[in-house]
């Protein structure tokens, strides 16, 4: 029953990829790459960066599932590229692994609990830390820059705006400031911080690229990769946590700018239709489970 599910939903992520195609990307007046011409990175490997128990679904899915739990995935990637590697988010702080009072970001509505480190994971594929030499954050939410401390040596990647947010004065959602609050001391101070404006084309080539999908935070973005034998694949960041939001455009209570996430949802759509995109959603735990985990990777 549940294989069943999950190869429904990996199903409709293809259907939608297609039935979209013809629709195209608006590429032309940004620096999304030409999927014709776009460069190649090399492996792309999943990274378990912990689970939650959440106990109000309807936070995400307002007006639905309202007080049923329900249980989010955590995950990073690491793309390898030429003699690059770069960290896409890092999860909760690894100094929770196996603490079973888990840890959270908004203690009355969810705790993660984390089986293993993103060091050990890197050890089991013969990386150090400082082999590391970019970490791209998708937003500052802590269970994605919980390990930024980790990498003292690497450049941290993330959106000017996302960076001046954290900064900027409360305003009148608290579960928002909590988690702005909670990111200054997180962040700390990067000693390599390279802040970008909208969509980026990391390397220049179309290899790996930024890609702006402000709504869940203002500076809130999206990672595609493209590979050889996978084609263009793009990690959602928090744009969507889950398919059923993605189909629905349901936005959830905790985003800054509902408008901007049903906007940073369609255009996700159209880049799927455009580069026949795979989307691999972070918190869709349905989803990730079914997705290669490291040492396995993408290539
Ligand atoms: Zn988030």
């Amino acid at each position: 029953m549940i294989k069943h599910t999950r190869t429904a939903i990996i199903s409709i992520l293809i259907a939608s990829s297609f039935s979209i195609a013809g629709t195209s990307a608006t590429i032309a007046d940004s620096k999304l790459p030409d999927p014709a011409t776009a460069g190649f990175s090399e492996k792309l490997y999943r990274l378990d960066c912990g689970h939650a128990l959440a106990n109000d679904e309807s936070v995400w899915t307002p007006g639905e599932n309202v007080g049923k739990s329900i249980e989010f995935s955590s995950t990073c990637w690491l793309i390898k590229r030429g003699s690059e590697w770069v960290l896409w988010d890092t999860g909760v702080p690894q100094a929770a692994v196996n603490d079973p009072k888990g840890w959270s970001t908004l203690p009355k509505l969810i705790v993660y609990h984390l089986d293993k480190t993103i060091t050990g994971q890197l050890a089991d594929i013969g990386l150090k830390i400082n082999d590391i030499t970019y970490v791209v954050l998708s937003h500052t939410h802590g269970d994605h820059i919980g390990n930024v401390g980790l990498f003292p040596d690497s450049k941290i990647v993330m959106q000017r705006v996302e960076h001046s947010w954290i900064y900027s004065p409360d305003g009148t959602n608290d579960n928002v400031n909590q988690l702005k609050a909670l990111a200054r001391t997180l962040m700390g101070k990067p000693k390599y911080l390279q802040l970008v404006d909208g969509d980026t084309d990391l390397f220049g080539d179309g290899s790996l690229t930024l890609v702006s999908t402000p709504g869940h935070t203002p500076g809130s973005q999206s990672l595609m990769i493209h590979l050889k034998n996978s084609g263009f694949i793009i990690l959602s960041g928090d744009v969507v946590h889950l398919e059923k939001n993605f189909e629905k455009n349901i936005v959830p209570s905790l985003n800054t700018d509902k408008a901007a996430s049903i906007a940073s949802m369609d255009k996700v759509r159209r880049m799927i239709g455009t580069y026949h995109a795979k989307l691999f959603i972070n918190h869709d735990k349905a989803q990730e489970d079914m997705l290669k985990l490291l040492p396995a990777f993408y290539d």
